[in-house]
């Protein structure tokens, strides 16, 4: 019990919204008010006895308790519809990726389909898809062992100027030359 009262206490210090705003929410929920008068008094005996929004409910039962009104699933606050709109924009204010979004939401919140719901807003976000559009996973390609010193050589071009890059690998030691033109003959003259 210290727990479920620590994890109601922790959603009040963390997100904007009051225990008491969830305990008020989650009385006129229509199916929150349900399962917490299930908690209370009862589950029934066959979950084909429940309309099937009450499933994801039904399965994690002998997780869920109630405390100050609020349901709780383990550790974590069952959130009313009426605030999960808001819960949805707090996760995404600092637009972590979809990864983040999720555990940040799992250590909190909970809802049937917070997943699902997740992903759609990430899906939505205009400056989480911008962001995506950046990163990239870089191949790291092994340069193997040199037969000798800077016998690794590469060009590289930034806005129209070559550069010669030498690398001795052995001590390695990088050095970079401006070069006009990547030939052979001038590649020697180096
Ligand atoms: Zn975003």
């Amino acid at each position: 019990m210290e727990g479920q009262l620590f994890t109601v206490k922790f959603l009040d210090g963390n997100i904007p919204v009051l225990a008491e705003d969830v305990t008020k929410a989650t009385k006129v929920d229509p199916i929150l008010s349900k399962v917490h008068q299930f908690v209370l008094n009862g589950w029934p005996v066959k979950c084909d006895q429940l309309p099937g929004v009450f499933k994801p409910f039904y399965h994690r039962r002998d997780e869920i308790s109630c405390e100050e009104g609020c349901v709780l699933w383990g550790a974590r606050v069952v959130i009313p519809k009426m605030f999960q709109k808001f819960i949805l924009d707090l996760l995404n204010w600092k637009h972590l990726c979809m990864c983040n979004m999720k555990r940040l939401a799992r250590s909190y919140a909970w809802w049937p389909k917070l997943d699902a719901d997740i992903e759609s807003k990430v899906r939505a976000c205009a400056v989480c898809q911008r962001i995506k559009s950046y990163s990239y996973k870089a191949t790291y390609t092994p340069m193997g062992l040199p037969k000798a010193s800077f016998s690794n050589i590469y060009f590289c071009e930034d806005k129209k100027q070559y550069f010669l890059i030498l690398v001795d690998s052995y001590f390695q030691w990088v050095e970079v030359k401006p070069v006009q033109k990547t030939t052979v003959d001038k590649t020697l003259m180096c």
